[in-house]
């Protein structure tokens, strides 16, 4: 037989606190603190989440103790509320709540007016005076039983719901009579025996077991599944189950429910915010079905309570520090609190309440810094509508309708109506997520899509926590809206729209857009934001960097708090359309000037004492030489002219900062159409006698592209391997960097140029380059009667840099480890097509956890990392030591960069906020765990 745990299982809410997370879940931790400070909260207790974890390892069975356990916590809870559970005169009602570690908002299961079957009811009619609450009660729980207990589709309920009404003429939930309630309810219990083949239980106790161990049940459902997978949190966690007195919202006009925030949780304002339904019971808030008034209707209506209801919540925010996302239920005029928790919250509500409880003495900076999540720092550089585009949109009279603004951003995209084709369609484009309202089982579709638009529901629905929480534009209530799914159409006002029509959303203000907008992404961040990053600034060890190849992008990094640019990619200067064609003639001279300038080269080693033949063979080969040789140097001086403007723009704006800028990289047939392209130009230019000189350029073209292929490019004629080939390409760009830095330096302007040569394998190759580098900068110096300061240094991105790195780093003054091609090199993976074939299917079979193209290999790649830091620093102690590869804008890899003591991270300009956190986290992490251990 299975051993059984004797832990305690079972927590009443008065035993247990806030920092009891990990076994009571934070719904369950929270209420009982809430319940030790003496707030009003109905009395109840906590199954841990240890006893939903042995339930599963008992193979979906309770632990043996527990079912007397329960019984006997539920005594307690009826000798508090002189109650019976299960009992005719004043019957105890339950509430079963999931209540997991990480808050999972509506993914897992719920139970309320537990205690309810046919006996309880009249005493609950006595007591009350009220049969239609009493009735309506046990209505909505033989609907939620039977959905979540008995595995019945809600739709079956809604169903002959929805025809009662009909059947009287009803429009509200509300209306239904007594009479109609009783006739729904036998007809739900008739529908529960059809489909489960039993009546429905009448027996309090059985109702309550199942109940808890629906609960753990739902903790594997799929939506939980898939939260928990997008929000990284363990599957092996399991929830709590909470059993909490009922108290009633539905009581009648003198009760309600709500959800409210205590600062607002989409801009952050220092104001309280929410949603209130009267006369309604706990999930109608969150589930949307209702539109909702705004929580000041509450002030307006009752202000004692309200009063009473923003102090408590108050109180609450400052125990806590932190924003509180509160559920609170008013029976007969009386306030209960039922939760509290750290509120979801949008990246700009984030940024300034951490900001704000700092300047409110709550928090310290290192705590505001810590609570930042890279991911909402990303959130904030999100896309907006261009202002000029949306006015015309709108006076266009593109605009359709307005609802309540949700999560803020913008986005365009197909309409579709359901989550499944919100996924299939978002393979193919952008779709925009359109339904009555969202539910849990929504979550895959509202992660594929751009965008969330709901006919209901106000900023506490479903819809609108999700979509805060994941950084998707969201507009809710938008009433206007009304979907038919079964003919696939939406209707706004009475205009009827097909699924697949594109429309646009803003979730910063409400409005539903025909049609799409431009996009502008922005590029600067709000103030609180960059008031948490300066703070982060001074916390950080690691130096942040930007990859930038333009003036206008070093200015962006430069605006996002970089301090150097630790890429400059030079070939994506080539790529311009202007460019390209000044490219290709540099390249189709190229092969053959160097060849013969090789050739031209051993002959004169050769020639020294000789005369004769070699004499005369040099002498040829002199002449064969002079016209690709012109050719070649006139294109590589034009192409000289626009590579020294580029460099100056980017050494002026990065003043006082080194820029980093990497030598030529991909093979050069990069920049030459492709084979079989003009394979078939040619064939067709063929067909259609076309220009027979313009036909003779193709053919050369296409023998040149020919004879440029190769089988393993990658592996092939590219990095420092060009440069050796083709070295006059190399000093172009060595010189063009050198001679603006003069230029710039004789007007004033403080420059630091690094000059970076990549793909480095050998140290003959550095020393190559090295020499040529130095060689250059003699020249330019010479010419122009000046010097500035410059580094040569290279990229590590080869296994066999990484093992000779203490030679290297006597010949290169900085290291950068490209850890795109190191990754490439070290796995043997094709970066540019493992991604899309088989790391899926390694990630989905657990070969691999995450994609190394991604986050950092630490144990592969970092290995030769760290080997390649200490020998180099070792061989070279000025060594600098960088990375320049996709990692470095990541934050578990920036984590890495600072254990193994680089200087700095380069990234992308619009990661290099994140970047800046995640460089302070990790340097405030490591402080400590120094700290935890000295302790
Ligand atoms: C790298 O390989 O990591 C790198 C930064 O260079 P590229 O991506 O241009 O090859
Ligand atoms: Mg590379």
């Amino acid at each position: 037989m299975a051993e059984t745990k004797t832990a305690q299982m079972i927590y009443l809410f008065e035993e247990g606190n806030k920092d009891m997370k990990d076994l009571l879940g934070g719904k369950g931790a929270n209420l009982a603190e809430m319940t030790r400070m003496n707030f009003p909260v109905p009395p109840g207790f906590t199954i841990t989440t240890e006893v939903c974890r042995e339930y599963y390892r008992l193979g979906k069975r309770f632990p043996d103790t527990l079912k007397d356990d329960i019984l006997e916590k539920i005594k307690i809870l009826e000798t508090k509320m002189g109650k019976q559970f299960g009992g005719s005169d004043n019957p105890l009602l339950l509430s079963v709540r999931s209540g997991a570690k990480f808050s999972m908002p509506g993914m897992m299961d719920t139970i309320l007016n537990l205690g309810l079957n046919s006996q309880t009811i009249e005493g609950m009619i006595k007591r009350t005076g009220n049969p239609r609450f009493v009735l309506e009660s046990y209505r909505r729980f033989i609907h939620m039983y039977s959905d979540v207990v008995l595995g019945i589709p809600k739709k079956r309920f809604e169903e002959l719901l929805t025809a009662k009404k009909a059947k009287y003429g009803f429009k509200e939930d509300s209306q239904l009579t007594p009479e109609a309630l009783t006739e729904l309810i036998g007809e739900y219990k008739a529908l529960v025996k059809k489909e489960s083949g039993k009546d429905f239980p009448e027996d309090v106790r059985e109702q309550l077991l199942s109940a808890i161990e629906a609960v753990f049940a739902s903790w594997n459902n799929d939506r939980a599944i898939i939260y928990r997978d997008k929000e990284g949190i363990s599957h092996d966690l399991g929830t709590a189950v909470n059993i909490q007195s009922m108290v009633f919202g539905n009581l009648g006009d003198n009760s309600g429910t709500g959800v409210a925030f205590t600062r607002n949780a989409s801009t952050g304002e220092n104001v309280i915010t929410g949603d209130y339904l009267v006369n309604a019971q706990g999930e109608d808030v969150v589930a949307g079905v209702r539109t909702p008034l705004k929580i000041s209707a509450l002030k307006d209506q009752y202000p004692d309570l309200y009063a009473k209801f923003s102090e408590l919540a108050k109180q609450l925010e400052k125990h806590y520090a932190d924003l509180q996302d509160l559920e609170f239920t008013v029976e007969d005029g009386k306030l209960y609190l039922l939760q509290t928790r750290s509120a979801k919250r949008t990246a700009q509500a984030a940024v300034t309440i951490a900001r704000d409880l700092v300047k409110e003495g709550l928090i310290s900076k290192e705590e505001a810094v810590m609570r930042m999540n890279p991911d909402q720092i990303d959130q904030l550089l999100h896309p907006y509508f261009s202002p000029e585009a949306k006015a015309q949109v709108l006076k266009d009279g593109k605009l359709l309708a307005k609802g309540t603004p949700a999560s803020p951003g913008a986005a365009c995209g197909k309409a579709v109506f359901t989550a499944e084709e919100a996924i299939r369609e978002a393979a193919h484009g952008n779709v925009v997520l359109v339904r009555p309202e969202t539910t849990p089982d929504d979550a895959g579709g509202m992660l594929a899509a751009k965008g969330i638009l709901t006919a209901t529901g106000g900023p506490t629905s479903h819809a609108a926590l999700v979509a805060r929480g994941w950084g998707i534009p969201c507009v809710v209530g938008c009433e206007a809206v009304s979907i038919d799914e079964e003919k696939g159409e939406f209707k706004i006002g009475n205009r009827v729209f097909p699924a697949g029509t594109v429309i646009s959303i803003d979730g910063g203000t409400g409005e539903v857009i025909e049609g799409s907008v431009d996009l502008i992404y922005p590029s600067d961040l709000p103030e609180a934001a960059k008031e948490i990053l300066s703070w982060a600034d001074e916390m950080r060890v690691l130096g942040v960097y930007a990859n930038a190849d333009n003036p206008k992008d070093a200015h962006r990094a430069r605006a996002l708090g970089a301090k150097g640019i630790g890429l400059c990619r030079t070939e994506h200067m080539f790529m311009g359309a202007e460019r390209l064609p000044m490219v290709q003639k540099m390249i189709l001279s190229a092969g053959e000037a160097e060849r013969l300038k090789r050739a031209v080269d051993r002959l004169e080693s050769e020639a020294k004492d000789k005369k004769g033949m070699i004499q005369e063979l040099l002498e040829k080969t002199r002449k064969e030489l002079e016209t690709p040789w012109k050719e070649y140097m006139e294109n590589l001086a034009a192409l000289k002219v626009l590579q020294k403007e580029d460099f100056r723009g980017i050494l002026k704006e990065m003043e006082g900062y080194w820029v980093i800028i990497r030598l030529l990289d991909p093979p050069l047939h990069e920049f030459l159409p492709p084979y079989d392209e003009l394979l078939v130009e040619i064939e067709r230019m063929k067909l259609t006698g076309g220009d027979p000189v313009k036909l003779a350029e193709k053919e050369k073209l296409l023998e040149k592209v020919k004879s440029m292929k190769e089988f393993n490019p990658m592996l092939g004629l590219r990095v420092c391997r060009l440069g050796i080939v083709f070295p006059e390409i190399f000093k172009m760009q060595v010189k063009a960097i050198l001679e603006a830095a003069c230029e710039l330096k004789a007007q004033g302007v403080d420059v630091k140029p690094e000059i970076m040569i990549p793909g480095v394998g050998h140290i003959e190759e550095m020393k190559y380059n090295r020499t040529m580098v130095d060689a250059m900068a003699k020249e330019v110096f010479d010419e122009k009667g000046m010097s500035v300061v410059y580094k040569v240094g290279t990229m590590i991105e080869l296994p066999r840099a990484c093992t000779i790195a203490g030679k290297l780093s006597k010949v290169a003054q900085f290291f950068s480890f490209g850890t795109n091609d190191l990754t490439q090199t070290t796995y043997g993976y094709s970066r540019d097509d493992a991604s899309k074939s088989f790391i899926p299917v390694y990630l989905e079979k657990g070969i691999l956890e995450v994609d190394p193209f991604q986050v950092l290999d630490r144990e592969g790649v970092g290995r030769l990392m760290e080997m390649a830091v200490k020998e180099g620093r070792e061989a070279n102690p000025q060594l600098e030591v960088g990375i320049c590869g996709e990692h470095g804008g990541e934050p578990n890899s920036i984590a890495f960069c600072h254990h193994l003591g680089l200087d700095y991270v380069s990234c992308s300009p619009y990661r290099v906020p994140i970047a800046r956190l995640a460089a302070a986290q990790s340097a405030l992490r490591e402080k400590s765990a120094k700290e935890y251990s000295n302790k």
